[in-house]
């Protein structure tokens, strides 16, 4: 058997990932060995910006040495009971959580996807038990362009064909209306055995959707009045990456049920959780929902460390300072190839137009070159969400390397 070597160099990474793994990824041709705050460096040692978070889990930064910290004290300690056990940390962080966040209670996950099937799950629950829907008649309403993991149950949901083509039958009861469209809304929530509204108070995968000021209270109100559970997914959102601790707090919107994940940890452990009411957490009682790996005590240690890290640092107020910096020196960018430039807080994307067989692929690729990491989502669209402790020397440097790597293909024509 070979032994794994840390000296392996990237063409032989990558490699052995096309031999051996599953084909699900296309990745950027980047091998990352190390990373620090915002940056992170390859086998060969190159310094890349990171400008994707790995997808807004490392708001924190990379190798967070509080987060860090807590994760190799308490890995030396215990690390996993199961729920069949009390730990000494799940109370204190459940306690922990909700006070951060105003919420009576939460439930413990892991992955985004498990967290948000959780949040479908007691919303169907409580719509039998509290709102009185006949058994086997709860409807969810989604938004098209959602995103939310890869389960049988979001893809179920999902409107991308990538997502959900070839994977049927799907799961019933979902029901999907426009985003940022409150007629269809109103028109969805008729129906009277509509248990709950699920969507991202911006959408990220589906390219940085920023819905209309106004949309949020009005979903809130409308969900109110019909005795319908208003789900945000700020799994993506959540945790300071726009400029706000919540996405919904840009329009003062408390969600029934308010599902995180991702930067919850700081990006070095998944851990997710669901948070809300009572009334409608101890809908699901024992035995009837759970995980393994949910709520362990290396877990509890890590978020409660990363969720610390967010405010004595003061991320939301970086995010939003930053943001606005880095939103003012794209628009300065003068190319016929941006679409436009949208976002919030340290959540952002350039809509680029595909332009003389040039797509945002190899404008990625050019910035790759030249030192800055960025995914495109949706062939035209390049997010850019930089973990929240950057600075504004990176800021700069960043918008430099974005703006020579998008200017270099209008020289070539
Ligand atoms: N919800 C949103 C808004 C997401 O962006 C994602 C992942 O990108 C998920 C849920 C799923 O999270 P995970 O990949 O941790 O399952």
């Amino acid at each position: 058997m070979t032994l794994v070597s840390s000296k392996i160099q990237s063409a032989e990474a990558i490699e052995l990932e096309n031999l051996y793994g599953a084909h699900n990824y296309h990745p950027l041709p980047v091998v990352l060995e190390r990373a620090l705050g915002v940056e992170m460096w390859d086998c060969e040692g190159k310094r890349y910006l990171d400008f994707l978070s790995a997808y807004s889990a490392v708001n924190q930064g990379h190798c967070h040495p509080k987060i860090i910290g807590a994760l190799t004290e308490q890995a030396q300690k215990l690390t996993l009971t199961s729920r069949a056990f009390h730990n000494n940390l799940l109370g204190q962080y459940a306690r922990f959580v909700c006070d951060y966040f105003q919420y009576e209670r939460m439930l413990p996950m892991n992955s985004g996807v498990e967290a948000c099937e959780t949040a479908v799950k007691l919303a169907r629950r409580w719509g039998y038990d509290v709102k009185g829907i006949p058994d086997g008649k709860a409807k969810i309403v989604f938004v098209e362009g959602n995103f939310w993991g890869r389960s049988i149950a979001a893809i179920s949901s999902s409107t991308d064909p990538s997502s959900f083509k070839g994977f049927g039958p799907y799961v019933p009861g979902f029901e999907i209306i426009p985003y940022n469209n409150l007629p269809a809304l109103e028109k969805a929530l008729e129906d009277p055995h509509v248990a709950a509204f699920m969507c991202e108070p911006i959408q990220g995968e589906a390219g940085v959707v920023v819905p209309d000021e106004g949309y949020l209270p009005a979903v809130s109100r409308l969900c109110k009045e019909k005795k319908v559970l208003f789900i945000a997914d700020e799994v993506q959102t959540g945790i300071a990456r726009t400029g706000k601790l919540l996405a919904c707090d840009h329009e003062n919107v408390k969600p029934d049920i308010l599902v995180l994940g991702k930067a919850l940890s700081g990006g070095v452990y998944p851990v997710s959780c669901v948070l809300s009411s009572s009334e409608v957490i101890l809908t699901i009682h024992p035995g009837e929902h759970g995980s393994t790996f949910g709520g362990n005590p290396l877990a509890c240690a890590v978020a409660m460390a990363a969720l610390t890290v967010v405010k004595d640092e003061k991320l939301v107020e970086n995010a939003e300072k930053m943001g606005t910096l880095l939103r003012k020196k794209l628009v300065e960018i003068e190319s016929s190839r941006i679409n436009a430039i949208r976002g919030k807080g340290l959540l952002n994307a350039i809509d680029i137009r595909t332009k003389n067989g040039v797509s945002a692929w190899d404008v990625c690729m050019k910035m790759k070159e030249n030192g800055l990491l960025a995914k495109p989502t949706h062939d035209t669209i390049i997010r850019l969400a930089p973990p929240l402790v950057i600075t504004e020397a990176q800021v700069l440097e960043a918008a430099e390397i974005i703006k020579e790597s998008i200017l270099y293909f209008d020289r070539i024509g």
